[in-house]
């Protein structure tokens, strides 16, 4: 009999919440308590580093190094006052995660004793010692050197005993070997466009901000469940297990009542999360049974990436107080919805206009139509970019899978906004302009309600869709960094925005008013990207054909998509916006390629050991039982009886052995199928061999163990079933 298996499940039935003690103090005092933010600096910096640092982070000004030992010693003065004893610069690998490496404050004195010392240098710059970060081969093993770079515009904050600085990770050459770096460089790309374009309608604007609100999906299991799953444990996801009896069929998990246990784990982590400031909002069941979904007040994109790394690593710290494991696998569970990260994304000027909301006049609506036919144009451009910047290993079981939507990005506008759209593209300048008296001219741009579309036309199937005053970028996995998809996205519509000022200004140049110009324009970008614009059901395979026929990037296998990141127009656009160069790019596609192998790799073997070490021998022992069985019952009847009463033991005991051997043998030659592609020298050619004979050998092999699940004993089945992993709490 399984005793691990019982045990934990026996065990997990009887926790009760832990109990989380509600703060004295107000959300609204102890929120960012943990944040060396614009209060703080105010605090405990002269005013005239003050007022350097405020320029550098709300306008990007420049920062003079000579004004970095004063902010050290402010942040230090600060850090001590709250327990800190160690410092570490912050920043994204290329590996999903975050990195960090503690140095204590402590220095010798120069007398035999110690201080503590936190200078200018340290803060800035730093050099990790980081050879074994992915690189693609940018740094040569000889000279390893990368450096860590402080981004004064993300505050830093307290965790534990730590003072955690955001820092951009580049290598000794420039590149960069993370994610911020071309993050930030995206963002300035669209700022500097963007204000551009919106000067013909607001020449006041400065600034643009790129906002991101993310929407992070979760799976919580019990902890003891979870480390009877080894392939849990190694995987994040399940290689095997047959379906529960009730999944999600009667729809009764999505935003029901939240379970104890579960609820006190969103209080805990919803506490600390406002502390480190970070804004959290929203909270409630998902579809799938045992998940759940956590959403913070929108921010600007380079901090609101940020928190959600952030929030990531907290979520796994807190649930493990809570006596649970928090999966953020993309599809931990077969036959049940996975979990993605919406990443809602809009632009907004420092004069305080949203430029994907609608407005009250038809000017103000020329400006919206400008920049949301601008993104479908980016969109629609780029759309296999985009849908490589999400793809991964993991995330491919949630696009493109069996059972999930085709990995395609298309675009839903709802019925008011493709209406508009529709009226600009079939009507004439003259239809659209018509001069009224001394006023000038009068816009004939139809009225679109502000939020209405919000609430009236919602088609959860689409990969990016407009929901009233954003663009919701849905594709994006949940585990991910949503930095690669908004680094795709922002320069892409970057790009886009040069291209229509240039466009726009050349039309103005030989004598044509400015507003029917930028009309003129956008009715040729509407017909041009009208390939993106999809509001029928995402899920159909009739899209899959009409999605081909259109001309859409339809490819389903992931090393395949990452093509798209060195296609010509790719490389163009990341060196026309300064984002990326060709160089980076290659380098960080060979990452991608390695990930992708690596993880498929891992999961091949945890799946040929589980199937080894736990299936085969368990389904055989039950298959020995049968047999002395069938033994037994000849002794006790006359031949021609128990031939008859046997029958049914006989065909489980052929159907063991069959799926055992079919087991056995699909293992062996998987082993063999990773040795011929482990030989592979190209990173790409390697993952495409992963892809085409390692990944559907993970499925077969899995159908047969999980028919066995079905037959085997219940009694000796060691691994927890989904049934006890998905309603366990
Ligand atoms: P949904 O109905 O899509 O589940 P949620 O309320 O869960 O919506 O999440 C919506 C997310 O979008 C929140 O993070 C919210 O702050 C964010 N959001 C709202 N307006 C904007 C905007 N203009 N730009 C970016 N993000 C936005
Ligand atoms: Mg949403």
């Amino acid at each position: 009999m399984s005793k691990l298996r019982f045990r934990v499940v026996e065990t997990a039935f009887k926790k009760k919440a832990v109990e989380v003690a509600t703060p004295a103090e107000r959300p609204s005092e102890y929120f960012a308590k943990y944040v060396f933010n614009k209060e703080k600096m105010f605090k405990y910096l002269p005013s005239k580093v003050y007022n350097a640092l405020i320029d550098a982070i709300d306008n990007g000004a420049p920062l003079d190094r000579s004004i970095a030992d004063e902010v050290a010693a402010g942040m230090k003065k600060w850090a001590i006052e709250m327990g800190v004893t160690h410092y570490t610069h912050w920043f994204a690998p290329l590996t999903e995660g975050t990195a960090e490496k503690h140095d204590a404050f402590v220095e010798h004195d120069g007398k035999g004793g110690m201080m503590e010392e936190f200078t200018g240098k340290l803060l800035v710059q730093q050099e990790p010692d980081a050879s074994s970060f992915p690189n693609g081969g940018i740094r040569n093993t000889f000279e390893a050197r990368g450096y860590s770079a402080w981004d004064p515009s993300s505050p830093a904050f307290i965790v534990d005993d730590t003072l955690c600085i955001p820092t951009v990770f580049i290598a000794y050459t420039g590149e960069a070997l993370d994610y911020k770096a071309p993050l930030l460089k995206a963002l300035r790309a669209v700022d500097k466009a963007a204000v551009d374009v919106c000067r013909y309608f607001n020449p006041e604007v400065k600034k643009v901000v790129a906002y991101l609100g993310w929407e992070q999906e979760y799976f919580l299991v019990d902890e003891g469940l979870y480390a009877a799953r080894p392939d849990l444990l190694m995987t994040g996801r399940t290689l095997m297990g047959h379906d529960s009896a009730k999944n999600q069929q009667l729809e009764d998990h999505y935003f029901g009542a939240i379970p104890t246990r579960v609820a006190a784990f969103m209080k805990d982590l919803e506490i600390e999360a406002l502390k480190l400031g970070i804004p959290v909002k929203t909270r409630h069941n998902e579809v799938a049974p045992n998940q759940f979904e956590l959403a913070p007040i929108f921010e600007e994109c380079n901090l609101a990436n940020d928190h959600n790394l952030l929030i990531m690593s907290l979520m796994r710290k807190v649930s493990r107080r809570h006596g649970f494991r928090v999966l953020l696998h993309e599809k931990p569970f077969k036959g049940v919805n996975g979990s993605g990260k919406h990443n809602n994304w809009s632009l907004g000027t420092d004069t305080g206009i949203l430029l994907m909301a609608p407005g009250k006049t038809p000017e103000d609506n020329l400006r919206f139509v400008t920049f949301v036919v601008n993104t479908l144009m980016a969109v629609y451009h780029h759309n296999g970019l985009l849908k490589a910047s999400i793809s991964s290993a993991t995330n491919a079981h949630r696009l493109g899978a069996n059972e999930a939507p085709p990995a395609i990005i298309s675009s839903f506008l709802g019925k008011q906004l493709s209406q508009v759209l529709d009226h600009i593209e079939n009507s004439t300048k003259d239809d659209l302009i018509s001069l009224s008296g001394k006023q000038g001219m009068k816009l004939d741009i139809p009225q679109i309600p502000e939020l209405l579309i919000d609430n009236t036309d919602r088609n959860r199937t689409s990969p990016f869709a407009f929901t009233g005053n954003r663009f919701e970028f849905r594709a994006v996995g949940s585990e991910a960094n949503c930095a690669s998809a908004m680094i795709a996205l922002n320069s892409a519509v970057a790009d886009q925005l040069v291209k229509f000022k240039k466009d726009v200004d050349a039309l103005i140049e030989k004598g044509e008013p400015k507003v029917s110009a930028i009309l003129e324009i956008i009715r040729g970008y509407i017909k041009e990207c009208k390939a993106i614009h999809f509001d029928g059901n995402g899920y159909s395979d009739e899209w899959k054909k009409e999605a081909a026929r259109r001309g859409l990037d339809c490819e389903t296998s992931v090393p395949v998509i990452f093509d798209n990141y060195l296609k010509p127009e790719t490389i163009a656009m990341f060196e026309a916006t300064g984002v990326m160069t060709k160089k980076e790019l290659e380098a960080r596609n060979e990452v991608k390629w390695e990930t992708y192998t690596k993880k498929i790799q891992i999961e091949a073997r945890v799946l040929g050991d589980l199937a080894m070490n736990h299936i085969i021998p368990v389904a055989t022992q039950y298959q020995t039982d049968l047999i002395n069985n069938v033994y037994k019952m000849q002794s006790l009847f006359p031949a021609e009886k128990a031939a008859k009463l046997s029958a049914k033991n006989l065909e489980l005991i052929e159907e063991i052995a069959d799926r055992t051997a079919f087991i056995k043998e699909h293992v062996d030659a998987m082993i063999e199928a990773r040795k011929v592609a482990n030989k592979i020298e190209s990173e790409r050619e390697k993952a495409i061999a992963y892809h085409d004979t390692i990944v559907p050998a993970l499925e077969e092999i899995r159908y047969h163990i999980d028919k066995l699940e079905l037959i085997v004993d219940n009694q000796m089945w060691t691994l927890p079933k989904y049934r006890e992993l998905l309603f366990v709490r």
